[in-house]
């Protein structure tokens, strides 16, 4: 292997070369970011996200890492002052219960692991896929908290939607 001295004429080639491809690559994902914030506003009168940047998620140092990474903050940005632009509402959650984990019942799944994709409740059988439950979570959450200010469900016995009923 040839080894490559500090300010050769190659060395230069090959940093420019990474350095256009760093652009593109934040380009594309900027791009998407845009795209999906513009469509989500547009679609839908309130947006609820869960903050992902507080303190249980950066314990996982490789977890946070990836989210800074992946434009989190970024895209959350982007979808407040358009929510603003278009006179739409943006709803943040804390992370007072990681929401892939709580059942409608009130079980929570503390042996969950990001592997997986889907569980039972041990408590009230109800089947799971872990992102559509998180989704649904956000939003009772989002809503609860509009109503009480605090981060619990306000709404005891709740019925789950449809389509999480067993
Ligand atoms: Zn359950």
């Amino acid at each position: 292997m040839v080894k490559k001295t500090k300010g050769s004429r190659n060395r230069e080639k090959i940093r420019s070369q990474m350095a256009r491809l760093h652009e593109r690559v934040a380009n594309r994902r900027q791009d998407f970011w845009h795209k999906l914030s513009t469509d989500l506003v547009r679609r839908f009168d309130t947006v609820c996200l869960e903050d992902l940047s507080v303190a249980n998620m950066v314990r996982n140092r490789a977890l946070a890492r990836r989210i800074a990474q992946s434009g989190w903050a970024e895209f959350r940005r982007q979808l407040e002052y358009k929510a603003v632009w278009y006179g739409k509402h943006v709803r943040v959650i804390g992370r007072f219960e990681p929401s892939s984990r709580l059942c409608w019942c009130g079980y929570s799944n503390h042996a969950l692991t990001l592997a997986d994709r889907a569980w039972t409740c041990p408590q009230c059988g109800r089947q799971h896929d872990r992102d559509v439950l998180a989704a649904h979570n956000i939003k009772r959450f989002a809503f609860a908290k509009h109503k009480t200010g605090r981060d619990t469900p306000g709404v005891p016995g709740e019925r789950p939607p449809v389509d999480e009923r067993p």
